[in-house]
């Protein structure tokens, strides 16, 4: 491990991010924090704006807050995520969570195709997607059917796998850019293509893959997509999700809930619904101002340190783990669960093993080690560990695997039980 502790450390020099880490909350250097493509870690500017709105703006201002500045917040959030995403402004709407929103998307698509009966997704999808689907086809009573790609090496759906299923009767394809278990990447535009040459629809659910590679919406070709901001957008626990409807679908694709914030005009509270003629139309109710506001402040951060910086740190940072996975956890018995090749790679690693929940309960317990390491945990042996370029060092990279080693060594996970955590 030595000489990736000095090549960490050199590395960790000349990190043009490095100034970064000092906007988040960083108590403690001996946390080594790895799950940021599950709850991005808090930027302190975030955090000083929700204590601000509370009590300045819901305290002080109360009501009035509307017209001066709640209104018009979750505009302006979208019009920071259309930047890093690749879509124009008047294309994305924040409001909802990224489940509900792929719920409007879906039924709203599945409408405007009504003479198609194939649904599209994949057995390695986010398991939310899959449930959306499966209670929207429920509720449509029409002889919905949904056909899953299956997964040829378990790690993610290559194109050959879309194709092969893909016909006249699909009306929706709906895929996971950066695989939530492997961080494979699918090629958004020549899925686009090969969709729209059978005349699909697809929808792309950006969760993983927002904020830790760059993504393209109008240069793919992208019809709609989803996507959270809590992840590597660090807008924290619950905050809202984006919905992206290319423009000139917008006028043939009709929410199905139909609320107030989505009219045209709601404050004429007129008794018939009309809908926005603009991206609003996709909101449902009143925004949830508390958990919005962090978005503009977080999304900041990322916006001055670019994507394109972030993206080039990421893979720097995956390439490492994984030699380190090479020379050394390898032996130790653990198997990779990402690709090899970084251009179809998102910001996360999977290791498997299988005693992944046990080790993952030792790492993040700070046992008889110096550190606490904290990645997360998926069925069925999975340990994920998310890199965010924003915050993370090479340093704590090494540290990890030093842990991860010291853990097998010492036998430390029979220390714990196999009981699982609600959330893990
Ligand atoms: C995290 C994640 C979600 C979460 O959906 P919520 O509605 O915000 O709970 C959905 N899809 C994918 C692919 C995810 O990774």
């Amino acid at each position: 491990m030595d000489n990736f502790i000095k090549e960490a450390l050199e590395y960790d020099r000349l990190d043009s991010l490095k100034e970064f880490r000092k906007e988040f909350f960083c108590e403690n250097d001996s946390v080594i924090y790895l799950d940021g493509n599950s709850l991005g870690k808090l930027p302190l500017a975030a955090g000083e704006t929700v204590n601000r709105v509370v009590a300045e703006q819901w305290g002080e201002r109360m009501i009035r807050s509307w017209n001066e500045g709640w209104w018009d917040m979750p505009l302006r959030a979208a019009s920071m995520i259309s930047e890093i995403i690749g879509a124009r402004d008047s294309e994305v709407i924040v409001c909802d969570s990224t489940s509900i929103n792929l719920y409007k998307l879906a039924a709203a698509a599945l409408n405007l195709k009504s003479d198609r009966r194939k649904i599209i997704s994949e057995s390695t999808n986010f398991p939310t997607d899959l449930y959306i689907l499966q209670g929207l086809a429920d509720k449509l009573d029409k002889g919905h059917k949904i056909v899953l790609a299956e997964s040829r090496d378990g790690l993610g759906i290559d194109y050959s796998e879309i194709e092969s299923i893909l016909d006249n009767d699909t009306a929706l394809v709906v895929l996971t850019l950066v695989s939530y278990r492997s961080a494979q990447m699918h090629n958004m535009k020549k899925i686009n293509d090969l969709a729209h040459k059978f005349g699909a629809l697809v929808i792309w659910d950006l969760c993983h893959a927002a904020g830790a590679v760059p993504v393209d919406l109008n240069h793919s070709g992208a019809d709609m997509a989803v996507g959270c901001t809590y992840k590597y957008l660090n807008c924290g626990p619950g905050s809202p999700s984006f919905l992206y409807v290319r423009e000139d679908l917008q006028k043939e694709l009709d929410s199905p809930i139909w609320g107030w914030f989505g009219d045209k005009t709601p404050f004429e509270f007129k008794l018939e619904y009309t809908p926005s003629e603009s991206v609003k139309k996709y909101m449902a109710g009143t925004s949830g101002i508390l958990s919005m506001c962090t978005i503009e402040p977080a999304l900041e951060i990322v916006t001055r340190a670019g994507m394109e910086s972030i993206r080039e740190k990421s893979i720097r940072m995956t390439e490492f783990f994984i030699r380190i996975y090479n020379e050394v956890l390898k032996d130790a018995g653990y198997k990779l669960g990402s690709p090899v090749n970084p251009d179809i790679r998102g910001s996360h690693i999977s290791l498997k093993h299988s005693e992944a929940y046990r080790i993952s309960k030792a790492l993040i317990d700070s046992g008889n080690g110096d550190y606490i390491v904290i990645p997360d945990y998926r069925p069925p042996d999975n340990l994920r560990f998310g890199f965010a370029p924003l915050y993370n060092t090479y340093s704590e990279i090494v540290v990890a695997a030093a842990e991860l080693l010291r853990i097998i060594r010492d036998n430390e996970i029979f220390s714990y039980t196999s009981d699982m955590d609600a959330v893990t």
